[in-house]
């Protein structure tokens, strides 16, 4: 059919057979278990990766670990150069691999390609940061001393990533690690195997031409079972885990305990505030995008909407003509703007939160079915009505329910807005400056993302992104996010001859 004969040749752009194997440390292995993917629009089998067992992982860190030994002491600009030349594969490879993202993740195509656009952007930036690991000089109280801080690397940082996003969640995480001078070990999604395959194919070729060690950018497919053995594993210096709540806690216990160090992205509950002084157009387009893209599988979906009470019934009549014209249906189909679950499982995690919603006297307003005659996981956009306390409303449902509530004033809608346990992303849609400056102050949002008059999802890499509560505290991407792939050292030289001490102290 046509669609295996896409699938095919996606596949063979990148390398890739019908079964691959999925350990990668400098050669390719695989003893695990054999998983196969699917097209979540088709249920199509897209291909088979058999997944790493306990020994490759060992053997992996243990390849990682001595690749780390050696890039470290490669200067930093020199290591940019290598990211450099990354960023030049994935570029030549876009088109193909963002094709593969919207196939086995259920993307829509622009969508799966700006995934890829994404981990190319961070390269740039990394490869510029390469060249700015600043310390800082101190002064120091003592005559005759000089204080100044040095980053050094800090060895292996294992990447443990959601199936969200197959692609970018990795980019961000690796080129900002291989800089800053570690080595990356990393397990992605089991359902998103061959796309893990196919990023790590790409940074292979690049390390093997280069004569560095692959191991640098190792990958150890698999389930819990893998990623659990990397929380462990004291070879492990940095534990980057993106996904759930519930497992970000399980995981970030298990990496305190042994004192390793972690970056949580975990979920989110956002929301958008429309103010009745905001430009309506704007936010109703704003929130078709941010509630409806990506089948509402973002962390930064918008899942709750506070409409001010005086602009609330035309706003809401004006969502429901915009839904009532997304297109949904295959993801590689042009028009489509809303595309299938990622699994089955997804889908009765909607239907559950449907009836919840009813349960728990909210009301639909659009949408609410699972679209059961359509071949894969798809499901109707819905826009509810509902109490801003109700439990359904607090819960992370991945999929494209949205709540409306109705408000009376700004304070009591950034009270809704922080009710929830997730503190990821959020957004008010104004044109007064007192309301933008009260949102992005002390009593305003509780979110890791500010935003004003932009949605919640959408962000650029150049800032540092995360959230706060429950969503973990981590920040990645820009800013000084780079500093947590380092380990901070303070060193004070004493030039003098003399031995003063700090806080004045004799000691003779
Ligand atoms: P998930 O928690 O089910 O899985 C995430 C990863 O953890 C997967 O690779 C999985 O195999 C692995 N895993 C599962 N059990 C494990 C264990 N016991 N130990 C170690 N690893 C284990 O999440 P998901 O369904 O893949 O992704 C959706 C979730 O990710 C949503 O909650 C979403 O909000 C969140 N997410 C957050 C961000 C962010 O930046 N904040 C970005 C993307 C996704």
């Amino acid at each position: 059919t046509a669609a295996a004969s896409t699938s095919s040749a996606t596949l063979k752009a990148l390398g890739l057979d019908s079964f691959n194997l999925g350990v990668y440390n400098g050669e390719w292995s695989g003893n695990g278990s054999i998983v196969e993917t699917t097209n979540p629009a088709t249920g199509e089998v897209l291909g088979a990766v058999q997944q790493a067992s306990a020994q490759d992982l060992d053997q992996t860190l243990q390849k990682a670990s001595k690749a780390a030994k050696m890039w470290r002491s490669v200067p930093a600009p020199k290591r940019g150069e290598v990211v450099r030349k990354m960023r030049n594969a994935l570029n030549d490879k876009i088109e193909p691999l963002g094709r593969l993202v919207a196939l086995e993740m259920g993307k829509i195509l622009p969508e799966g390609i700006g995934e890829v656009q994404e981990y190319i952007d961070i390269a740039d930036y990394a490869v510029g940061l390469s060249r700015m690991l600043n310390g800082q000089v101190i002064p120091s109280e003592r005559p005759g001393h000089a204080m100044m801080e040095v980053w050094n690397p800090l060895g292996v940082v294992g990447v443990i990533s959601a199936f969200n996003f197959p692609v970018a969640v990795y980019g961000w995480n690796s080129a900002l690690s291989l800089v800053c001078g570690n080595s990356v070990v990393w397990k992605g999604s089991p359902t998103t195997s061959l796309t893990s395959v196919a990023v790590t194919k790409i940074l292979a070729e690049v390390l093997e031409s280069n004569g560095l060690p692959g191991a640098l950018c190792s990958l150890a497919c698999g389930g819990a079972d893998i990623g659990n053995a990397i929380a462990h594993d004291k070879r492990v210096n940095l534990v980057s885990f993106t996904g759930s709540t519930k497992t970000g806690r399980d995981v970030a216990t298990v990496v305190q305990k042994r004192f390793g160090k972690h970056i949580l992205e975990l979920g989110g509950n956002n929301a958008i505030i429309v103010h009745k002084d905001a430009d309506i157009d704007l936010a109703v387009r704003s929130i078709l995008f941010a509630a409806v893209g990506t089948a509402g599988q973002r962390c930064t979906t918008t899942r709750r909407l506070f409409l001010h009470e005086d602009i609330h019934d035309t706003f809401i009549e004006r969502l429901i003509k915009a839904y009532g014209q997304i297109k949904v249906g295959n993801p590689l189909h042009p028009g489509v703007l809303c595309g299938p679950l990622h699994t089955e499982a997804a889908v009765q995690a909607f239907e559950q939160g449907i009836s919840d919603v009813t349960a728990q006297g909210g009301k639909i307003l659009h949408g609410g079915r699972a679209l059961k005659d359509m071949p894969g996981n798809f499901v109707e956009p819905t826009i509810t009505s509902i109490a801003h306390d109700a439990p359904v409303v607090h819960r992370e449902i991945f999929a494209p329910i949205l709540h409306t509530i109705k408000f009376s004033n700004l304070p009591e809608a950034i009270e809704w807005n922080n009710e929830v346990g997730q503190g990821l992303s959020s957004s008010l849609f104004t044109t007064s400056p007192e309301n933008i400056f009260h949102w992005i102050g002390p009593a305003g949002s509780d979110c890791g993302i500010v935003n004003v008059n932009i949605p919640t999802n959408g962000a650029e890499i150049g800032g540092a992104f995360g959230g706060e509560k429950e969503t973990g505290g981590g920040r990645e991407s820009g800013s000084t996010s780079w500093q947590q792939y380092m380990r901070r050292q303070t060193c004070t030289i004493n030039y003098s001859g003399q031995l003063p001490l700090a806080q004045g102290i004799k000691f003779e």
